[in-house]
This record gives structure tokens, sequence and C-alpha cells, in this order.
């Protein structure tokens, strides 16, 4: 006999507890379902647990730059990884904790813990219960992908997720693709005092963003002793001694990376293998992405897709912008779709990389009459007078309605300030509203007057 509920939401993302905050308010019974922990990949090994990492590597960077701000240390800078995994786990335990919390305090909430699994469109099976409902959320997310490289069943190696349990230094770590996750990590445990090689099948790092960025990107990371391998496409790995060997089909250089320990980094599949999507005839892409159309609905009317699984965003930012879509629509009579967001987006290593709206290749692609600004963050007082001054800045402009089209800030801050630029798109108003103002010194929003002043010509 199945149980009867007004909602079902599988998966504990970034949008299901928010939308059973809604719906619970809205008077409606949830059934929330989640198979391992509270907060998903976020909280639990994705945003939150780096950002602590990437916190503690930037106190090791800066205490080892201690002569460059007349500041004396008494003896050699050394980290505690056992102490850098304790902090880390404490901010996610606190994080848990919160989202935990939250849920288990709505009213009309049902709580089950297991794998979800749909046996029809409408009809939802988990540890032997069954529960029915008119509106069902996906929010399952994503795992780290896994490739069928020879040898890699012999040899130990790290995901993103397992990595969280690293409590040691590891000596040479080896990260096999040099995109946003790679390269976090990279960063992060170069300055925990690994030796870092990053291998990538790519002709340069992070190959989505402008070449401007890949390599100032990979100056940034070189330029801390990290070993980066470009065109080298993993083919098989190996032991070899204690360690383990990365064997790849490389035009130049050794054909053969070795290194204490292996991370692999090279993206991430969404979690809808075993959910049983056939039976319920919900429709996904070549890739395993569950189709959904402008509001998020799947080809199965009163069942929608949100975050990762549904392919249109890998943030939580995204994630949580696509509750907010369904949320509008079935309860506040808003039609908001998808479609209207502007894509945004950051990479946490240091410098950030503040990402908005179009690259400069793809504005070049368009062929439209357009504007580009473009500055050295040595012309930012702020990061002068803080000896951080790695990076640029770059806005691209429409010529013919002066809307910006997109802004790379790759800086001190650039994660932050990059939202100036983010909220002008989104109220469709002219570069000018941002050229003339004024802004507060000293900051590096301060630039982006000056820099919007001294645009050219794409040419
Ligand atoms: C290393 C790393 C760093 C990242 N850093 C950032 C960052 O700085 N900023 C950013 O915006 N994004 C970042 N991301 C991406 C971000 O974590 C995800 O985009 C975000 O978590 C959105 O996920 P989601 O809502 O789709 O679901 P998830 O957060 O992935 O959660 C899905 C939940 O569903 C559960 N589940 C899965 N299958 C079932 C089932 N069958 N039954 C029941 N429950 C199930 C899972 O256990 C999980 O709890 C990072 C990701 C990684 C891996």
């Amino acid at each position: 006999m199945a149980q009867r509920f007004d909602a079902i939401i599988i998966g504990s993302g970034q949008a299901g507890p928010p939308l059973a905050s809604r719906l619970t308010a809205a008077g409606m019974s949830v059934a929330f379902i989640e198979r391992e922990h509270f907060g998903g990949t976020c909280v639990n090994d994705g945003c939150i647990p780096t950002k602590a990492l990437v916190a503690s590597a930037y106190a090791a960077h800066m205490a080892r730059r201690h002569s460059d701000f007349g500041v004396v240390v008494g003896g050699p800078i050394g980290v505690d990884m056992r102490a850098v995994k304790a902090r880390k786990d404490g901010i996610v335990r606190a994080s848990v904790d919160g989202v935990s919390a939250w849920v288990k305090g709505m009213p009309m909430m049902s709580l089950f813990w297991g794998p979800a699994r749909f046996t029809a469109a409408h009809r939802v099976a988990v540890n032997g219960e069954v529960m029915e409902s008119d509106r069902i959320f996906i929010n399952v997310g994503g795992r780290p992908f896994v490739p069928d490289w020879l040898g890699l069943k012999n040899v130990p190696y790290f995901t993103n997720t397992s990595m969280m349990q690293v409590d040691f230094l590891p000596e040479h770590l080896v990260i096999v693709g040099g995109s946003y996750i790679g390269l976090e990590f990279a960063q992060m445990y170069r300055r925990f005092g690994s030796q870092v090689t990053i291998v990538e099948q790519g002709p340069r790092l992070i190959a989505r963003e402008d070449e401007d960025v890949s390599s100032a990107i990979y100056d940034i990371l070189a330029a801390e002793g990290i070993q980066i391998r470009l065109n080298a496409r993993c083919i098989g790995v190996a032991a070899h001694g204690a360690g383990v060997a990365v064997r790849s089909d490389c035009a130049e250089g050794e054909p053969i990376v070795t290194g204490s320990h292996l991370l692999l980094a090279i993206g991430r599949r969404p979690n809808t293998d075993g959910l049983g999507l056939e039976v319920a005839g919900i429709s996904c892409d070549e890739r395993g992405f569950i189709r959904v159309d402008e509001q998020l609905c799947t080809s199965v009317p009163g069942v929608w897709a949100l975050g990762d699984v549904n392919g249109r965003g890998a943030f939580t930012h995204t994630s949580w912008n696509d509750y907010e879509i369904v949320a509008a629509n079935l309860l506040d009579a808003d039609r908001r779709r998808v479609s209207e967001r502007i894509g945004a987006y950051a990479l946490y290593i240091d410098p950030p990389l503040g990402r908005v709206g179009m690259t400069e290749r793809e504005v070049r692609a368009s062929g439209r009459p357009a504007l580009m600004g473009k500055m050295p963050m040595t012309r930012v007082g702020r990061a002068f007078e803080r000896s951080e001054t790695l990076g640029f800045m770059k806005i691209l402009v429409d010529a013919t309605t002066n809307t910006i089209l997109g802004a790379a800030l790759l800086g001190l801050n650039g994660d932050e300030i990059v939202h100036t630029i983010l909220d002008l798109m989104y109220a469709q108003a002219p570069y000018t509203v941002i050229s003339r103002a004024m802004h507060i010194h000293p900051t590096v929003a301060e630039l982006l007057p000056t820099l919007l002043q001294h645009m050219r010509s794409l040419q």
C-alpha cells in the first residue's frame, strides 16, 4: 500500500531543502528522501570543504610570504594536515547540522533514508516503502566520473570525494584533469607542501575560458612550482614503487608521470543510473542528464529535475536558482524560466577568477560589433597595497546596445566584484552606469569605471 504525499523530494542537494521549506510552508505534506547525508555534494565534498581547505592553503602561503610584509616568523612554516582536516570537518559538520535541523523542523515533513527508485511515473520506492505523489522533484546531483583506463582497477586513486578524508601530506600528488576542480586541489596541495603535477589532455588549462585567462592561470600555478603537462591524454595507470605511474599519449616530454598519489579530476556524471527513470518514462540525454523544459519540468508532467542532474548548470547557485524557478512557477504564479539566468561562476584558486556571461572568443564568434576593456591587476591600488597584483580584468560590451556581454576578472576579489557587472547585466542597463559611477577608494572595484572608460573596438 503506497503512502500519499502532496510532494516527494528525492535528494538533499542544494534545491531540495529550500523547496521543501516553501512546500511545507504552503501546507503541503512532503516526503523527503536522501540516501547518504544532508547537504549533498556542496556541503559534504564540494564547495564548502574545498573552500575551507583553500583558506588553510592561503594562510600557509601568506605565512611563507611573511617577509614581504615585514612580518618576522621564528622558523619554517609547517602545515599540520590533521588540523587542516579537523578544521574542514568542523565547518562541514556545522553546515550539515544546519541543513538537518532545518529540514527536520519543517511541519508536515516525513524523512526517508535510502536510495529512491521510481516504480511508476508518480510512485517511488525506498527501502521497501512505497510512496506516491502528483508532484515529484528530483535533486540527486552527480558524482565523480571514473574512467575505464587500463590498470586503474589495480592502483589506489582519489576522487574529489575521497580526497576529503586525506589527513596527511601526499609527497607528490599527480592530478589528472586541468579544469576547475583539479586546479583548486593543485594549488591547495602545493601550498600545503606537496609536489604537484597536473596532467591535462587538452592544449591548455580550463579550455572553456579564453586563452589569455588559461595562460595567466598557467603562469600563476607554474610560478608556485606546480608541474603542468599539457596535450597529455592519460591512457593507463600502474603501480610505481609505493606510488603510481600515469602513462599518457603526449606528443612532447616523458610519456610517464610518476607520483606518490593520484587524484582523478576529469569531470562528473549525473546520479540518474539506478533511479528507475526508464520505468517512469522520464527522458534523459545521451550522457544521462534529465531533459527539462524552461520551468524544469521533465518529460513526465508533475515530475521536475533540479540541480546538476538536469545538465542546465553545475553549481550550487544554479541548483538554488532552479529551486527558485520551480517554486515561483508552482506557488507564486510567476512564470520564471531557466533561460532568464545569466551564466556566472568562480574558480577558487588564488587569485580567484570571477566569470560572467560570454567569453571574448564567444563574442568574436558572434560577429557583433563589440568593445573590450582589459587592464592588469597592477593598476588596482588595493591589490598593490596588499602585494597581490597577479591577474587582469577584462570586460566585453555590445557596441550597438552598450550593454555588457561578459567579463573575466582574474585577480584579488575577482569572485566578489564580478557581481557588480552581473547585476548590471540583469538590469540590462548600459555600461555607462558603471563608467560614470564614483567608486570607493581604495577598493578593487574602483578600477571598473576606469576600465570601462578605456575600451577599444574588438577587432
Ligand atoms: C570539489 C567540488 C567543488 C565544488 N565547488 C563549488 C563551488 O565553489 N561553487 C559552486 O557553486 N559549486 C561548486 N561545486 C558544485 C556543487 O557542489 C554542485 O553543483 C551542487 O552541490 C549542486 O548539486 P545538486 O543540488 O544538483 O545536488 P547535490 O549537492 O549533488 O546533492 C544530491 C543529493 O542527492 C542524493 N541522492 C543521489 N541519488 C539519490 C537517490 N537515488 N535517492 C536518494 N538520494 C539520492 C545524494 O546523496 C546527495 O545528497 C563543486 C563541486 C565539487 C565536486
